[in-house]
């Protein structure tokens, strides 16, 4: 079946479903397509940590109405190493700013539904296979693939959005040559687990120990979401619940304080990767959020900058659409600052905090002395404040994108 739309979107995560709306809200058309079904996407656990720039984009966008009702605001986080736990009081050190605890999947669910509300059911292809793009560099670049009952697709589009995160076909369709990347693994990994029991702490933990990286996060009221540092190699079978809860009890110990345990409703291995590739576009293709980046999760940095891209895209395609070229030349550019920016971020909090198998006491010692100053200069903790909270703020990014029309 030959069809024709403004924008094929590859990939209904957050980066695609929020493109699809902003898309909407300016008249503009878009075909959205994703191999995964809804349910798939709407329980796939990641990321949990909205800065407020994210929140207010949300906001703006009409898509607030749980997110205010359930999310959490946070006005900081804990460090915690050598026996104590300080805390980082983001607002006070960046003039009010926050972050919100809103799981990554109930944005999804919220945009899922927002598109079927407005859209209807076909808003979304889900379950699509022979997924393609072709045509780049002309003015009328090709998607094509095959929906759930089996029909075949070629739609022709003015631009398409690669949003089919980091294994997607969009960045590889894209000529050798073309693109520079950067890539750096971490010899460790995270073991996640999603548990059904109030979270132990108003605000996350993030504790340095001299057996690996803990993290105690929250998804709401009653549900908690913690990490542990283990092997890259590491298995899931390896850790039945009770090791799991026993390594924590370990790495996050205090005196008078104590983690509460419950039932894991979900458990998985992350790696940990640091990825980056340039530019964004390559002719009328244009790669948004994990598609072209990736940042180790260390600083909650990638559901924000998947939002953050698309922000920044959907002005720039519908100044492409009216024939005005340079907001879209000026996209990967805007972008990368901020990508770059967020990868230094979550490096320099994934290098601070884990422990780096073979490394010597040195080391450990290095990470301690950081530790220290972080938590007792104003100017340093004011530094990861403003990176934690979004650096530079998504409202500068957007007014910067602006300027370019
Ligand atoms: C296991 C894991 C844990 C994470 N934990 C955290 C965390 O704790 N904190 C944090 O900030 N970030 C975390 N992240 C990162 C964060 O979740 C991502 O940055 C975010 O999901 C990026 O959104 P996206 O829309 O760009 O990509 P994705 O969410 O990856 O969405 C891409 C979509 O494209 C679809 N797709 C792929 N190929 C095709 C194709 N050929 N055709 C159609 N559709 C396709 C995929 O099925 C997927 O639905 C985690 C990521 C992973 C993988």
């Amino acid at each position: 079946m030959r069809t024709r739309t403004q924008v094929g979107i590859v990939g209904a995560g957050p980066a695609g479903l929020l493109l699809s709306h902003l898309l909407a809200l300016r008249g503009i058309d878009s075909v959205l397509i994703e191999i995964r079904s809804r349910e798939y996407c709407e329980a796939r656990q990641r990321a949990g940590v909205l800065e407020d720039g994210s929140v207010a984009l949300l906001r703006e966008a009409n898509l607030a109405s749980r997110l205010d009702r359930q999310g959490l605001e946070h006005g900081g986080i804990y460090l915690q190493f050598d026996g104590q736990r300080r805390h980082i009081d983001f607002r006070e050190l960046t003039g009010g700013r926050s972050v919100t605890v809103y799981a990554q999947t109930e944005v999804v669910k919220d945009l899922i539904a927002r598109r079927i509300a407005d859209s209807g059911r076909d808003a979304i292809s889900f379950s699509v296979t022979e997924t393609e793009v072709a045509e780049l560099d002309t003015a009328s670049p090709v998607l094509r693939y095959t929906d759930a009952a089996g029909t075949r697709h070629e739609v022709t589009c003015d631009a398409i959005a690669g949003c089919d995160g980091f294994h997607g076909i969009c960045r590889p369709a894209i000529p050798a040559g073309v693109l520079t990347t950067w890539e750096r693994d971490y010899p460790y990994a995270w073991l996640g687990i999603l548990a059904d029991v109030p979270p132990s702490t108003d605000e996350l933990i993030y504790a340095h120990h001299c057996d690996g990286f803990a993290l105690h996060s929250l998804r709401s009221p009653t549900v908690s979401r913690l990490y542990l540092q283990v092997d890259p190699d590491e298995v899931v079978a390896n850790w039945p619940d009770e090791r799991v809860w026993a390594e924590l009890s370990r790495r996050f110990e205090l005196p008078g304080w104590t983690l509460e345990r419950g039932p894991v409703l979900d458990k998985s291995i992350t790696p940990m990767r640091s990825f980056v590739s340039a530019p964004m576009r390559y002719g009328r293709l244009f790669l948004a959020g994990d598609a072209a980046h990736i940042v180790p999760p260390t600083g909650a940095k990638g559901l924000n900058l998947a939002l953050a891209d698309v922000a920044v895209l959907a002005p720039a395609l519908d100044a492409l659409l009216h024939g005005d070229e340079q907001p879209a030349a000026g996209y990967s550019a805007t972008c990368l600052d901020r990508v770059w920016r967020s990868t230094h971020f979550s490096w320099w909090m994934t290098t601070m905090l884990h422990r780096t198998p073979g490394a010597d006491e040195m080391t450990t010692q290095l990470q301690l002395s950081q530790l220290r100053y972080v938590t007792s200069s104003r100017a340093a903790a004011t530094s990861l404040a403003e990176n934690y909270t979004g650096w530079p703020p998504l409202s500068r990014l957007r007014s910067h994108a602006d300027q370019d029309r």
